[in-house]
């Protein structure tokens, strides 16, 4: 009795969380489903305004709070969240350095950068805020060159060390410019749509330049927050919390080595030194991308000019097929209902319609016995054969049969190609 009474209560409970499955986007592992985290509320912002009467307090704008849990990697996420409602180019994100504890945590991470670091370092910071951490490793180590990036932080350094540009970061662009030693971000990925993309975008930066860049991570923890039923964490700005295992799972999923991977501030905070760039086969991918683009471009212009030739040569052109595939073809090189008015399909069920985009009645393939053409186009390599045999079977017979190969047209009994009968 008792154990028929407990499946059943698992039985409930399975069905309730399957009745609450979500589908949104993890920011930190990229999976698809998450459930509800806490009860959906409306709150104004929490630390980027700040209110300078009661009446301006209280008339705030409200914004969704709608936080839910990755059941991949346990982040926590406001599905609502909306970057352009934070005004940050009004009101900095003003961190509070000062607190004792914080302080002397803020001194052992700067300790450990410093160790890992050259005698003449380069080191940027995305996201500077204040200044005060470059600042602090330039008083340490006042040999080398502390660059912040931060289109709201602080804009004067009271260091010859420090330089701070009101701009955000551009791998493509200051990777090489500065090679930096060290890249910090601290305490930037957490307000982020999308901080999986960010650092992926950091490291396939990094590879494509080359050279070793190194990057230190330091987001807030909520593990003890959700253990301990804590829910003062979960604000608007906030809107991408980290568990030790979202954090673990996000870099495991940027082509990056992590190196050292720890917590500061009793579990509160997590951070990383992790190598960026160790993903040689997506810049192989992108390389391949580049390529055949370049290709397409290139066989743009040749097989635009041969259509052009058929077209003045004055014999009589027909497309086979007038959708899908041969609607792209048709496009891609502007074979216009003018010059090539004739397409026909096997399909009757697309006879009496047009080509997308260009308009061209489709006719079904019988039409070639009475008004055969001389050239006949087949835009769908991987049919080719078929449509051949189908050609030979109801007797429609073409001086020539063209498909795209190789970016051109080729001659499809003649020419080498891998789509023979
Ligand atoms: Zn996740």
């Amino acid at each position: 009795m008792m154990k028929n009474c407990k499946l059943r209560d698992e039985r409930i409970i399975m069905d309730t969380l399957v009745d609450a499955l979500r589908h949104e986007t993890c920011p930190a592992c990229g999976h698809h489903v998450a459930v509800p985290f806490l009860e959906p509320s409306l709150q104004p912002l929490a630390t980027v305004a700040w209110p300078r009467s009661p009446s301006e307090a209280k008339s705030m704008r409200m914004l969704p709070l709608d936080f839910v849990r990755c059941v991949e990697c346990g982040h926590v996420f406001n599905a609502a969240f909306d970057y352009s409602k934070v005004p940050y180019t009004r009101k900095p994100n003003l961190m509070f350095n000062k607190g004792m504890i914080w302080s002397g945590e803020i001194e052992t991470v700067r300790r450990k950068i410093l160790e890992r670091l050259p005698e003449k370092p380069v080191v940027t910071e995305i996201g500077h805020g204040d200044g005060s951490f470059l600042l602090g490793l330039a008083m340490d180590r006042p040999e080398g060159t502390y660059i912040g990036f931060d289109p709201h932080g602080a804009r004067r350094a009271e260091h010859p060390s420090v330089r701070f540009h009101a701009a955000l970061f551009e791998a493509k662009r200051h990777l090489p410019e500065f090679r930096p030693d060290l890249i910090i971000s601290r305490h930037v990925l957490e307000h982020l749509t999308n901080p999986l993309g960010f650092v992926q975008g950091l490291s396939f930066s990094a590879a494509c330049v080359g050279g070793i860049f190194e990057l230190y991570i330091e987001v807030p923890c909520i593990d003890r927050a959700v253990e301990t039923t804590r829910s003062v964490d979960f604000y608007y700005e906030h809107n991408s919390q980290f568990t030790t295992l979202s954090f673990e799972r996000m870099l495991g999923r940027c082509g990056v080595e992590i190196r050292t991977i720890g917590h500061i501030y009793d579990g509160e905070v997590i951070y990383a030194f992790v190598k960026l760039g160790c993903c040689r086969e997506q810049v192989h991918t992108a390389r391949e991308a580049s390529l055949f683009r370049d290709r397409v471009r290139e066989s743009e212009h040749m097989i635009a000019k041969q259509l052009d030739d058929l077209h003045k040569s004055g014999k009589k052109v027909a497309i086979w097929g007038g959708t899908g595939k041969s609607a792209a073809f048709v496009n891609h090189y502007q074979a216009d209902a003018v010059r090539f008015p004739l397409v026909v399909d096997s399909d009757p069920n697309k006879v009496g319609t047009y080509v997308p985009g260009m308009g061209q009645e489709i006719r079904f393939r019988d039409w070639l016995k009475d008004h055969p053409a001389d050239v006949i186009i087949i835009p769908p390599q991987w049919r080719a054969k078929d449509i051949m045999k189908e050609m030979i079977r109801h007797g429609i017979h073409a001086e020539t049969v063209l498909i795209e190969h190789d970016g051109r047209l080729v001659d499809y009994v003649h020419d080498d190609h891998p789509y023979r009968l």
